[in-house]
Order: structure tokens, then sequence, then C-alpha cells
């Protein structure tokens, strides 16, 4: 299974427009943070995590010929407005892609690109998506099993996602005991965290390597990160199998 970070940064993105600030100008590409994805390779099937509104870009960065699925963790603008430019993969692959979220998300993503399901004009060129509710603990993605794991991002649920030793989880304030249970023995978790400081919706720094001592994963990737942190400044005072990801970095599991 192969891991490709897509972006790995806050609602803004990173530089932020308009921000002066040392990591808005930094030259370490590392710094630069499109919004937050992840492409997983199965070898036969390559499924994607979010449409931020970034999406055809980091298609184009990472030279993606193929989507045979999409999960969505939530519905938040950042998550999901690159939803249009699947028009392109429905071209090449001749055919709709199925888009698995929890019923919230789902009927938001309905009222959102209402215009995918009721086409105003024949021709115009709509997303062609067939929604999946994930209604239990665990989904087949295609013949991939996957977990669906809830976490809390402020007072909203989050989908977390597991297949083998590998989990995912962005926009995070709380995980519950129950979903704690289900993230143990990983080789890798991905977690979002904001910055240093304490945030309502999101885990600051301090709370993600709290939570990635507990959970004890072989290794623990930050994401979903703000202007606020420079990468190699916050490495160096993370606990070593804990790192920031950053757009581009690839994980072999
Ligand atoms: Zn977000
Ligand atoms: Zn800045
Ligand atoms: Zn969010």
């Amino acid at each position: 299974m192969r891991i490709t970070f897509l972006g790995t940064g806050t609602s803004h993105g990173i530089p932020m427009i308009a921000c002066d600030c040392g990591v808005c100008r930094s030259a370490d590409q590392r710094n630069r943070r499109l919004r937050t994805s992840v492409l997983i390779e199965t070898g036969e099937r390559n499924i994607l995590i979010d449409t931020p509104p970034d999406f055809r870009e980091q298609m184009l960065r990472r030279s993606v010929r193929r989507l045979d699925a999409i999960l969505y963790t939530h519905h938040h603008a950042d998550h999901i407005f690159g939803l249009d430019d699947v028009r392109r993969f429905n071209e090449i692959q001749c055919g709709a892609i199925p888009c698995y979220a929890a019923k919230e998300s789902l009927a938001v993503l309905k009222n959102i690109f209402s215009y995918a399901f009721n086409p105003p004009q024949l021709g115009g060129g709509v997303p062609q998506i067939v929604l999946k509710e994930i209604a239990g603990d665990r989904i087949d993605v295609l013949g991939v099993q996957v977990e669906a794991i809830e976490v809390r991002h402020g007072k909203i649920p989050v989908t977390g996602f597991r297949i083998g030793g590998f989990a995912y989880i962005t926009d995070c304030s709380a995980i519950p005991d129950a979903s704690m249970r289900r993230l143990r023995n990983l080789k890798v978790l991905v977690l979002g965290v904001l910055r240093h400081e304490r945030h309502s919706t999101h885990f600051s720094v301090g709370e993600g390597v709290a939570v990635a001592q507990e959970l004890g994963a072989e290794r623990t990737f930050f994401t979903h990160m703000c202007h606020r942190l420079e990468h190699e400044e916050t490495e160096r005072n993370l606990p070593g199998n804990v790192r920031l990801a950053f757009d581009g970095m690839v994980l072999e599991l």
C-alpha cells in the first residue's frame, strides 16, 4: 500500500493569502501546504480521501491517472470543494465514481452539488458520482476493507479511516474511548493537528503528541497544519516517531 500526502494544510492553505509571516514566506517547500487530502494506492485500487479545493492541482502534481473511490471525512468546504473536477476521471474511466460519506455529509454534498444530481441541462459537464452512505463500522470499498472510526471535530462528527495498519484522522478535537480502542496496533497514524495553541475544533501539537503516545503507533504523522507551524522547528521538539507530513510525502506500507 502506498500513501501519498496530496495536501497537509488547514483550510486557508499555506501560504495564506496576504500573509507575510516567516512560514508563509518560507523557501522550504515543506512549509507550502495545499488543503488536506491523501491518496491510497493498494495496487488494485486508488482511493482518495477528501476532495479539497486544490484537488485539480493535486492530481496534476502527482500525475494521478485513475480514481476508483473517494472517502469523505466530513463536509467542510476545505474537504469537499474540489469535487467538480472528478469530471475528468469520469471521462477517462467512462463511469461514475463512488463517494462514501456519513449520512449528514451526504446530505450536504447533495445540497452543495445539487447540479450534479439534477443537471440544469445535459452536456454541461457535471461530476458523475454515486453517493454511498457509511452506516456501520466497516465498508467494503470495491474489495478493499476499510474501517470507519468516528471522532469529534468540535460539535460535529468526523469519520476516520483505517485500512490494515494505517489510520487517517484529520480534523479532530477528541477521540471517544471506543474509537481509541479501534486505533491500536497501528504502523502509521495520520492525525490532524492545527497549531501549538489550543483550539475548539482541532488538536494542538501537544494534544496530538499525547494522543500519539497513548495510541503508540510505530509512526505518527501530523497533517492539517496552519501557518504557525514551521516544519523544521516544530519537528525538532517532537518525539522521534512523531513527524510532520508534507505535501508530496510518500509512505510505503
Ligand atoms: Zn479541515
Ligand atoms: Zn502566514
Ligand atoms: Zn473541518
